[in-house]
C-alpha cells in the first residue's frame, strides 16, 4: 500500500482500493490513480459540482460576493476532513470525494428551497436533498458513454447517502442497508459527516458576524466562542476586527477538529477493528466529540439556529424563495413543456412520475437561474 507523507500507511479498516465494495458498473481500475482519485475527479468534473458556485448556503447568491456559497462550504468541508484522515491514517481521497459531493443535489436556495420542494412533493414520495445527492451521481449526470452517472465506488455513494428513511433505504438496495440493518457506513464517511457540521458552524459565524446578523456580544454566550475570544484579546489587544474574528475562527475549528481526531482515535483503539467489515458491524460511529466537546457544539448550533438561520432578515429571503419554487413547480406541472426539450419529454404518463421530474429540473436550478426561469414563466414583459 502507497505510503502518504512518507510517514505511515492506510490502516487496515480503512477503505481501500483493496476493501471496495466497487462500482455498480465494473471498470478496469484507473491507470495512475486510486480508485477514490478517480470518484473526486468524475466529481470536480460533473456539472452539478460547478452549479454549486451559485448555490445558497445561507445567504443567496446575489447578497454579497464574499459569503459561503456550496462550492465554498463544500471545499471547507474537504479541507476539514481531509487534516482529520491523515491524523488517522485512514483514506484520504475517498473523505475528499464524500465531502465535494455531500451538497450536489441540494436545491437552490438552501433549506428553505429543499423546504419547499420537499412540501410540493408531498403526494409524490418527497424530497431529500441527500437522496437527492445520489440521484445526482448515479442517474443524472449524463457524462460517460458507458453507464449512466458518474458509476462512483460504494463507499463513496454510502458517504452521499448520510441520512434516509427507512421507505426509502428499502428501494435503494445496497446502499440502503444500513438504515435497516443499523450498521455504520465505513470511517471516511463519518468524518465527511461531522466535518460538514464543523465547517458550517464555523463559517457561518463568520459570515452572520460580516452580514452583521449577529454579534460578538451575543457569540460571547458560546462557551466554544468565549474561550477562543478571550485569548485573542488578551494576547492580541490591538488587532482589527476582521483579523480578531479570523483568529478567533481559525482557532476555534483548530480544538474542534483536534477534540475529533483525538476522541475518534480512542474509540477506534478501544474498538480495535481488524477490517472495514469490524468498523461496519459497531454499534455507533467511531468518528465522534468527546462528551464535553459534543456539547458545546450542539449548542453552537442551536445558538446558529436561533440567531442567524431564524433571522428576520434571512426569513425574508427564505419566504421569498419558497414562493418562487411554489410556483415554478405547479407550472412545470401543469404545463411540462415550459421546461426544457429532454425534461419535457422524461415526463412520464402517471403524476409520480411528472413530478420526479419536474422536482429534478428544480433542484438542479442555482438560485439566479430559478429566479430568471420565476421571471421568463411570470413576468409579461420577460421574452420566453
Ligand atoms: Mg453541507
Amino acid at each position: 500500500m502507497r505510503s502518504r507523507h512518507g510517514l505511515s500507511e492506510l490502516r487496515p479498516y480503512a477503505a481501500s482500493d483493496a476493501n471496495t465494495r466497487g462500482r455498480r458498473y465494473d471498470e478496469p481500475p484507473p491507470a495512475y490513480r486510486g480508485i477514490y482519485q478517480r470518484d473526486r475527479d468524475r466529481i470536480i468534473h460533473s456539472t452539478a459540482f460547478r452549479r454549486l458556485v451559485y448555490k445558497t448556503q445561507v445567504f443567496v447568491n446575489h447578497e454579497g460576493d464574499l459569503y459561503r456559497t456550496r462550492l465554498t462550504h463544500s471545499l471547507e468541508v474537504a479541507q476539514i476532513a481531509r487534516t482529520a484522515t491523515i491524523a488517522l491514517n485512514i483514506n484520504e481521497s475517498l473523505a475528499e470525494a464524500i465531502c465535494l459531493a455531500h451538497d450536489l443535489g441540494h436545491t437552490p436556495f438552501g433549506h428553505a428551497g429543499q423546504d419547499a420542494l420537499n412540501d410540493c412533493m408531498r403526494d409524490f414520495g418527497g424530497f431529500e436533498h441527500n437522496l437527492q445527492s445520489l440521484r445526482v451521481v448515479d442517474e443524472l449526470e449524463e457524462k460517460y458513454a458507458d453507464f449512466p452517472g458518474l458509476n462512483l465506488t460504494f463507499e463513496t455513494r454510502e458517504g452521499i447517502l448520510k441520512h434516509c428513511s427507512t421507505r426509502n433505504a428499502r428501494e435503494l438496495g445496497d446502499i440502503g442497508e444500513r438504515f435497516l440493518d443499523r450498521t455504520q457506513p465505513a470511517l471516511e464517511a463519518q468524518l465527511a459527516n461531522v466535518a460538514d457540521e464543523i465547517a458550517y458552524n464555523n463559517h457561518d459565524i463568520d459570515d452572520g458576524l460580516r452580514a452583521g446578523l449577529i454579534s460578538i456580544e451575543q457569540l460571547n454566550e458560546e462557551p466554544l466562542f468565549s474561550t477562543q475570544h478571550d485569548i485573542v484579546k488578551s494576547r492580541y489587544p490591538e488587532l482589527d476586527d476582521r483579523r480578531f474574528t479570523h483568529e478567533i475562527i481559525r482557532r476555534m475549528i483548530d480544538v474542534v477538529v483536534t477534540d475529533l481526531i483525538d476522541e475518534s482515535a480512542r474509540t477506534i483503539a478501544a474498538l480495535n477493528p481488524a477490517s472495514i467489515e469490524d468498523v461496519r458491524a459497531a454499534d455507533a460511529p467511531c468518528i465522534r466529540f468527546s462528551d464535553a466537546m459534543h456539547e458545546k457544539h450542539i449548542s453552537m448550533k442551536r445558538f446558529l439556529r436561533e440567531n442567524l438561520y431564524q433571522h428576520r432578515r434571512v426569513l425574508g429571503m427564505t419566504a421569498k424563495s419558497r414562493r418562487i419554487l411554489r410556483n415554478l413547480f405547479s407550472s412545470f406541472m401543469s404545463e411540462p413543456r415550459l421546461m426544457p426539450q429532454d425534461f419535457a419529454d422524461a415526463v412520464g404518463e402517471n403524476d409520480t412520475d411528472r413530478a420526479r421530474v419536474v422536482a429534478d429540473y428544480i433542484a438542479g436550478m442555482t438560485d439566479r437561474y430559478a429566479i430568471s426561469e420565476y421571471a421568463r414563466i411570470n413576468d409579461p414583459d420577460v421574452e420566453v
